[in-house]
C-alpha cells in the first residue's frame, strides 16, 4: 500500500475543504471497497479524509412525504430502520441480500453508491489491459473471462458491471441523492448518478471529486405492498450478482396501476426497464403479461460469448420477482 496523508473532519464543510485542498484526496467512511482498492495498488490516494464523524447518520422522515437516509447511516441499521422496512421494503430486501453481515454493519449507504466494479482485471494491477484502472490499455475482459460482465449499455472500452444491490432497489424507487460541494448543494436523480463507460469507462459517476454525498432521499412510494428484490448469483451465502431484479407494481382493482422494473448484474448502473414497465400499466398480474414486459426489458441486449446466458436469465428472473410481487404465485 503507499503511503497517505490521513485527516479526520467532523462536520461537512470542513470534510469538503479538506478534500478541495488535497490532491487525489478520497473521503474515506467504512472503507469496505476503498482499503481493499489501496492495498491492491488500484486506487492510490494521497490523502484520505475520515468522515466517520460528521453527523449524516439519521434516516428521518422528509416533510411532505418520503424518508431521507443519511450517507453514513450503516446499510445494517438502513435495512432494518422500521419506515425503510415498512414503506421501502424492496430497498431493505436489496441491502440485506448484499454482501455480509460485517460488512453491511461497517459499509454506509453514501459508500455503497460509489463502491466500484468487481471485475477482477480491474481489481488486480497485474493485468495490464484495463481502461477503467488504465484508461487507453484496453479492455482485458472483452478479450479474456467476461462470464460475469455486461449485456446492456456496454461499450467497446468497457463492459463491467455496477456491484450494489442497494443502487438497484434505489433505481426502481426513483431515489435521489443529495451532494454538496464548494459550489454548494444539488440533488442528482438516481438514474443519472451512475454513468454508462462509453469512451470513460475511468468515470462512474457523475459525482464531482470533491462533493460529499449528504443523504439519499425516496420520495413516497405506491409500492410497499407488492415488491419484491431477487437475486441470482453462483454462492448463495456471499456473492455478487449474476442478474438481479427490483420488481414493484402498484395495483388498483386488481389490475397494474403503475411498476417498477430496475436490474442489476447486468449494466455499467442499475438498468431501469421502462419500456417494459410502460408495458405492464392496465395489464392483469399474469405469466403472459410478466414474459413480455420482461422480453420488452432485454431488447437490446448485445452479449458476448461467455454471458449470452444472462438474456435468458434475466428474463426468468423478471417474471419470477413481478410474480412474487405481485402474490400471484
Ligand atoms: Fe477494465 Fe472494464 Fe474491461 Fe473490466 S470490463 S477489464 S473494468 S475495462
Amino acid at each position: 500500500m503507499n503511503s497517505f496523508e490521513y485527516k479526520r473532519a467532523e462536520q461537512e464543510q470542513a470534510a469538503i475543504d479538506a478534500i478541495v485542498s488535497g490532491k487525489d484526496a478520497k473521503f474515506l467512511a467504512g472503507g469496505t471497497n476503498l482499503i481493499d482498492l489501496m492495498k491492491n495498488g488500484v486506487q492510490t490516494p494521497s490523502r484520505l479524509v475520515d468522515i466517520n464523524r460528521v453527523p449524516l447518520t439519521n434516516i428521518e422522515a422528509i416533510p411532505g412525504g418520503g424518508l431521507r437516509l443519511g450517507a453514513l447511516a450503516r446499510n445494517s441499521d438502513t435495512a432494518n430502520h422500521p419506515l425503510v422496512r415498512k414503506n421501502y421494503p424492496l430497498l431493505s430486501q436489496a441491502i440485506l441480500s448484499g454482501a455480509s453481515p460485517q460488512l453491511r454493519n461497517l459499509a454506509t449507504n453514501g459508500g455503497n453508491l460509489l463502491q466500484r466494479t468487481r471485475c477482477p482485471y480491474f481489481m488486480d494491477p497485474a493485468f495490464p489491459k484495463c481502461n477503467k484502472r488504465s484508461p487507453g490499455t484496453g479492455c482485458g475482459a472483452r478479450e479474456g473471462i467476461h462470464r460475469r460482465h455486461a449485456i446492456l449499455g456496454a461499450s467497446e472500452q468497457c463492459i463491467a458491471v455496477h456491484p450494489s444491490d442497494m443502487a438497484v432497489a434505489l433505481a426502481a424507487l426513483g431515489a435521489s441523492v443529495r451532494v454538496r460541494g464548494p459550489k454548494g448543494e444539488r440533488m442528482i436523480p438516481i438514474a443519472d448518478f451512475h454513468r454508462l463507460p462509453g469512451t470513460t469507462p475511468q468515470v462512474d459517476t457523475n459525482l464531482q471529486p470533491d462533493e460529499l454525498i449528504l443523504s439519499i432521499d425516496l420520495p413516497q412510494s405506491p409500492y410497499a405492498a407488492h415488491s419484491h428484490y431477487l437475486k441470482i448469483r453462483d454462492r448463495a451465502s456471499y456473492d455478487f450478482a449474476l442478474v438481479s431484479v427490483a420488481a414493484a407494481l402498484e395495483m388498483q382493482s386488481g389490475s397494474i396501476k403503475s411498476s417498477r422494473i430496475a436490474l442489476g448484474g447486468v449494466a455499467h448502473k442499475p438498468w431501469r426497464a421502462e419500456k417494459a414497465e410502460a408495458l405492464l400499466a392496465g395489464k392483469q398480474p399474469n405469466a403472459a403479461t410478466f414474459e413480455a414486459a420482461a422480453t420488452e426489458a432485454l431488447n437490446g441486449a448485445q452479449p458476448l460469448k461467455q454471458n449470452a446466458y444472462k438474456i435468458e436469465l434475466a428474463k426468468h428472473t423478471i417474471v419470477r420477482a413481478l410474480t412474487l410481487a405481485g402474490g400471484v404465485a
